[in-house]
């Protein structure tokens, strides 16, 4: 997810705790796991756990929009989506879209080529009068590289528990001194002892398992197990990783103003970005159902009803929270990741994400914290609300007017 300007880096704080502590901190301890692709073509936790030890591992270093890390990255998206057999649906009959941000951007797109581009496929839908629309399912292939000056692993880690133990969200500098006091000497206490087992490790690498390599994973999982059923959606699906999601949607952005499928045929886009944590440990309101719930009914009510019927007909409903998406938050979620971009064309959208939580933009983000049985119930969520909105005879009701390409977002 892309960054709030407003948010400040926890880092900041952190260096002032100088070493901290051992809570719960289970280090890298399990590295790639053997195998490599995933089995089973269906949605597993056991192959996302997999597809996310190869994706958010150090030699994707840290997979930044421009940078090699990003090149290995689609590289092994797209290596995937064709041994899975989706049809390549980037730029000259292959699966990368490459993008051309203006200079204005952040990143300005004077990149290696290979190294800001889409990866785009398409799984062909059977009904021949509706195989010429798409469903869209996202994620965002970028994450934000690699941090200039290297952080304690075990003292960030313990920070950031720490910190939401005391009840306070990672960006609220209002925490009262005395319990910061409290929250810093807990950290002291653990970190020496834990410093009496183990030397400190340093780490530079912003891994993103949660963002976004857990939405990429997810979205790869999705395709694997619809082009692996024996009966295809009517619509067609069309599966996009975007790159850049980090320098500002830059990826969403090329793709919805040069779709390489008209883009009116697009009757809606899915998002999934963040989709791997959303336990107490990570949010308050956190638990075994939960999920956040943003756009849903911003352009379409019948998307909005559908999400939540599709919901409700699984072995384990969610219970979505829907607090993000209220007029005027001030986290702006709806604004903050790719499906904004296809909003604003009037595409109706859902973004579907476990929430933020204090790893977010950390080293600390790292695959041996995702829950992979949460993550693959909301996979099969995404992927029976896409075959639902594909089968439809008709196409999800737009009923409200979009924003458009011009005017800021607006949540
Ligand atoms: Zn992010």
């Amino acid at each position: 997810m892309k960054t709030l300007s407003a948010v400040p880096a926890v880092h900041t704080i952190v260096t002032a705790c100088a070493l901290a502590a051992a809570i719960a901190c289970a280090g890298r301890q399990v590295k790639l796991e053997s195998a490599r692709g995933a089995a089973s073509p269906a949605i597993t936790a056991t192959d996302l756990r997999t597809r996310l030890y190869i994706y958010a591992d150090d030699s994707m270093m840290g997979r930044r929009v421009g940078t090699e890390g990003n090149r290995k990255a689609t590289d092994y998206i797209a290596d995937e989506i064709r041994r899975i057999g989706l049809e390549p649906a980037g730029d000259s009959g292959g699966y990368f879209q490459t993008i051309h941000p203006d200079s204005t951007s952040r990143f300005s797109g004077h990149s290696p080529p290979g190294t800001a581009r889409n990866v785009i496929g398409i799984l062909r839908g059977s009904d021949p009068a509706l195989r010429n629309e798409y469903v869209a399912i996202g994620a965002h292939n970028d994450h934000i590289g690699i941090r200039a000056q290297p952080v304690d692993y075990d003292s960030l880690r313990a920070f950031n528990i720490a910190v939401e133990r005391a009840g306070a969200p990672f960006w609220d500098r209002r925490i009262p001194a005395d319990k910061r006091a409290a929250v810093r000497a807990t950290i002291h206490v653990n970190v020496d002892s834990l410093r009496r087992i183990r030397p400190a490790h340093l780490d530079s690498i912003n891994n993103g398992a949660d963002d976004d390599g857990s939405g990429t994973v997810s979205v790869l999982e999705i395709a694997q197990a619809m082009a692996s059923a024996p009966v295809k959606p009517k619509r067609s699906i069309i599966f996009v990783w975007h790159t850049g999601e980090e320098a500002g949607l830059l990826g969403s952005r090329w793709f919805t103003d040069h779709p390489t499928v008209p883009r009116d045929s697009i009757v809606a886009q899915l998002n999934m970005d963040m989709v791997g944590r959303g336990e107490v440990v990570d949010l308050p309101a956190g638990g075994s159902n939960y999920l956040q719930v943003v756009g849903s009914r911003r352009l379409s009510t019948e998307l909005g009803d559908l999400v939540e019927k599709v919901n409700s007909e699984q072995a384990m409903p969610f219970k979505f929270d829907y607090q993000e998406d209220t007029d005027g938050n001030p986290n702006r979620i709806y604004c903050r990741s790719d499906h904004y971009s296809y909003a604003r064309y009037g595409i109706p959208i859902t973004f579907f994400t476990t929430g933020l939580h204090a790893d977010y933009h950390q080293v600390t983000d790292e695959p041996q914290y995702i829950n992979y049985d949460h993550m693959k119930r909301v996979a099969e969520l995404v992927s029976d609300v896409a075959l639902r909105v594909a089968n439809l005879d008709h196409r999800v009701v737009v009923d409200k007017p979009a924003k458009g390409t011009t005017a800021a977002c607006v949540q």
